[in-house]
């Protein structure tokens, strides 16, 4: 059952003179509680991908069906209550607001949702039960990318979209972040989506979109995709 549906998204971005082609009409489905890879090269066009479905930026053509409604007809108030209850999103640089705590940042995030998950369940499901009353800046990288995690889940967001989520990490740091996030999908069946460069991710998806120079290069779903451990 598809939940996101790019039909021919273009997207120019007008710097002056100058017109750039981010999306040149891009063309695929993901369907309810698959994890998806959107990997490419840099410039390839994932972030404009992703900031699309996040409602962050409007597609110059094309439609974009998210659960059915079509999100690039939405007005600037119909693009912000999307963004509110429909999406959760974790940024390679975690993105935490420094002078609150763990606990703080996930429960600033759901105080503008309708049906949230408990802050400290959620904290406690991705293994930080000890450092809900810590500041960012006294918690590691991957700790750190927990409790975005955390607030993104907390949310109970229709779409989880991820940003290089492990681009600033170790790599063993990294494939617990993976795991965690390959994990969250299977236990609570929610959409994730995730963008990257880094081609060794592509395996652990259930599906797989490359892009290149705006456009969808190759699509594949993987019927065993490998587990991260
Ligand atoms: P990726 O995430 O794959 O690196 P992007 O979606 O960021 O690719 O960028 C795709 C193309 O669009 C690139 O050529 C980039 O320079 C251009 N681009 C992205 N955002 C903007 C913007 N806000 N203004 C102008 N050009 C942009
Ligand atoms: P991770 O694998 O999650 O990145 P690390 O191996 O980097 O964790 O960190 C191990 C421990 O050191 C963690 O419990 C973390 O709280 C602590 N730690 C790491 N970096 C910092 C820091 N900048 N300030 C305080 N504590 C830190």
């Amino acid at each position: 059952e598809p939940i996101i549906q790019f039909e021919h998204i273009t997207k120019q971005y007008h710097m002056g003179e100058v017109v750039i082609d981010a999306l040149r009409g891009v063309d695929f489905t993901i369907n309810k509680g698959e994890f998806a890879i959107v990997a490419g090269p840099s410039g390839a066009g994932k972030s404009t991908v992703l900031n699309i479905l996040g409602g962050m930026d409007t597609p110059t053509d094309g439609h974009l069906l998210v659960d059915g409604q079509d999100i690039s007809r939405f007005d600037r108030k119909q693009l912000i209550a999307y963004r509110r209850k429909a999406i959760g999103f974790v940024f390679q640089f975690y993105n935490l607001v420094p002078n609150l705590t763990a606990l703080e940042n996930v429960e600033l995030a759901v105080e503008i949702c309708d049906h949230p998950f408990s802050p400290r369940k959620v904290l406690e499901q991705v293994g930080l039960e000890d450092r809900m009353q810590n500041f960012p800046a006294q918690l590691s990288g991957g700790q750190q990318q927990r409790v975005a995690i955390a607030r993104a889940l907390a949310k109970n967001p229709t779409l989880l979209l991820c940003d290089e989520p492990t681009g600033a990490l170790d790599s063993g740091t990294g494939r617990a972040v993976l795991k965690l996030l390959q994990d969250t999908c299977r236990r609570t069946g929610m959409t994730v989506v995730l963008i990257t460069h880094n081609l060794a991710i592509a395996p652990m998806g259930d599906r797989l979109i490359h892009i290149k120079n705006g456009v969808v290069e190759r699509m594949e779903t993987n019927p065993h995709p490998k587990t991260v451990d």
